[in-house]
């Protein structure tokens, strides 16, 4: 199993890949889960899984709520 990551180009979501070395897959082409972008396209028979790890509203610091009146 090879683990490598990925960036979405528009939204800056961060994916994880997980490819196979031993099964065989298909080709295939997965696009991003929030934006659609096509992110990866492969045409060798490989079994390729993608997780999203950091939705892109995570990468940036939140703002404290301020804290309500009593
Ligand atoms: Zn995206």
């Amino acid at each position: 199993m090879k683990i490598s990551s990925l960036t979405c180009p528009h939204c800056h979501a961060a994916y994880e890949i997980a490819e196979s070395t031993s099964a065989v897959g298909a080709p295939g082409r997965v696009d991003c889960g929030i934006c659609g972008t096509p992110l990866a396209a492969w045409s060798e028979p490989k079994l390729r899984a993608f997780r999203l790890v950091v939705p892109p509203e995570h990468k940036y610091p939140r703002v404290p709520a301020p804290a309500p009146l009593v």
